[in-house]
């Protein structure tokens, strides 16, 4: 079912040639996505509830969630899942405090300074996403960091749904309402995030945008960064896991289809210096795979060309292998498990060690679950408080500090050819440079 490449000899010089990954082609999803955009930016609502109608297969009036929709759905919550969500919350809630930065000023010379301040965004629109599952636990990724950032306007937005009369799944909006989030809006895919980036009559538009999704989300985050922030592309799941002969290979297997299990284009790769594993695992997932409930879509994205097993010679070359990949979630099932881990420099999470799973990390182990995905990790971060402040820098020099630079300002300007950026500072001590 899940196929293999075998990296026993010498490694190649760029092993993202030759690691699996999805046909996920964002450049071709841009095609379909800009005529949504670009129709929400000039039509405004109206052409988000046409696009409901056409890929959710619902006729709204509005996009807008009633409150007392919120309310119900918080009443209605079964009372173990309630437990669950508030638990979660207060996990992601401790880990996120803990990233508040703190503004920092440095002396750079007597009498001048500069302070980095730490600004939440104002408004942020934030994704949760409703397609194949829904995700009331994105809603905590989401929601939390931004209220720990202090943003002072949070619109959550996710796709309506056709079994429950045109609103977000119901344990979506209870989340919502267990982290005190009113402004709720019932609308998927490119036109919810256009709807954010542009406005509509109905919903004023936001400075940022995050959260995970399909490949129409990420599209439209590509379309739309620059006209409003974005956070990292966080598409379909991947799991990673590095592991030597003293996994256990249940273990491994459970972990892979967990994943897998998000949808059929998710990614489930093992990477081993064990042929007995490798095997041990294939037997398992065999096994598992059928009693899983969703066993076709865990079926078709074990066996599809982003998942495999990757036999290496050592667990040095394994390591190479998964810093190349840059997984969404890496597990690390070795000997001395931390020690490998902390050798790992590309991966959105890192889950060490045997009772550590990634479906910890997607509720309850208090870290987001918001990752990048497709190799981004080796340049982007996971969803945390930073991802919605922005540092600005504020200067103060007094008239001795300024005096002190202004030879050397005046020596640069003019090197650029900018006189009038020297004069800017001759202006303030009688046109002379002073000594
Ligand atoms: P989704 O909400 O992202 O996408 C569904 C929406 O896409 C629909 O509401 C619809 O409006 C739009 N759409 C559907 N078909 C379309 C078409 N043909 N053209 C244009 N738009 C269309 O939900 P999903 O499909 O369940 O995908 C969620 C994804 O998010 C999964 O791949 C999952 O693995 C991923 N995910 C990632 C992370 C992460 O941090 N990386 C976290 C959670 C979920």
């Amino acid at each position: 079912m899940i196929s293999r490449i075998d990296l026993r000899g010498a490694l190649p010089g760029d092993l993202r040639d030759v690691l699996p990954r999805a046909d996920f082609d964002v450049e071709a999803a841009l095609e379909k996505v800009r005529p949504i955009c670009e129709d929400v930016r000039h039509h405004g609502v109206e052409a988000v509830l046409r696009y409901t109608a056409q890929f959710d297969g619902v006729e709204l009036s509005t996009t807008r969630v009633p409150a007392e929709a919120i309310t119900a759905a918080l009443e209605n919550l079964d009372p173990a899942i309630r437990d669950a969500l508030e638990e979660a919350i207060r996990r992601t809630r401790i880990v996120h405090r803990e990233q508040r930065r703190k503004d920092v000023t440095t002396t750079v010379v007597p009498g001048g300074t500069v302070t980095e301040r730490w600004v939440p965004v104002d408004r942020v629109g934030l994704y949760v996403p409703g397609g194949k599952a829904v995700y009331p636990s994105s809603v905590v990724m989401n929601v939390v960091p931004a209220q720990e950032a202090g943003v002072g306007s949070l619109a959550v937005t996710s796709p309506a749904q056709k079994d429950h009369g045109g609103l977000p799944h119901p344990t979506i909006l209870a989340a919502c309402a267990l982290l005190g989030v009113d402004e709720v809006y019932a609308a998927g895919g490119a036109q919810s995030l256009a709807m954010f980036a542009y406005g509509t009559e109905e919903c004023r538009r936001a400075d940022l945008i995050t959260g995970p999704g399909s490949i129409w989300v990420a599209a439209a985050k590509r379309y739309l960064r620059g006209v409003v922030g974005i956070d990292a592309e966080a598409g379909p799941t991947e799991i990673a896991v590095l592991a030597d002969a003293t996994a256990d290979a249940s273990y491994v297997a459970a972990d892979l289809i967990s994943q897998a299990e998000h949808d059929t284009i998710a990614a489930s790769v093992l990477v081993t210096d064990s042929v007995e594993l490798a095997e041990a695992v294939e037997a398992e997932l065999a096994v598992q795979v059928a009693r899983t409930k969703h066993r076709e879509r865990v079926g078709e994205a074990l066996s599809g060309r982003q998942s495999a097993v990757v036999l290496v010679s050592d667990l040095e070359a394994g390591l190479a292998v998964v810093n190349a990949y840059a997984a969404e979630h890496l597990e690390i099932h070795t000997a001395d498990a931390a020690a490998v881990a902390a050798r790992v420099r590309n991966a959105g999470a890192v889950f060490v060690g045997p009772y550590a799973p990634v479906s910890l990390g997607d509720y309850l182990a208090g870290s987001n679950h918001v990752l990048p995905t497709g190799g981004c990790a080796c340049h982007s971060s996971g969803l945390s408080v930073q991802s919605f402040l922005r540092g600005i820098h504020v200067v103060e020099y007094d008239r001795a500090a300024l005096a002190e630079a202004t030879a050397r300002v005046v020596t640069l300007a003019e090197s650029e050819d900018l006189p009038a950026h020297g004069a800017a500072l001759k202006a303030r001590f009688d046109w002379e440079i002073p000594s």
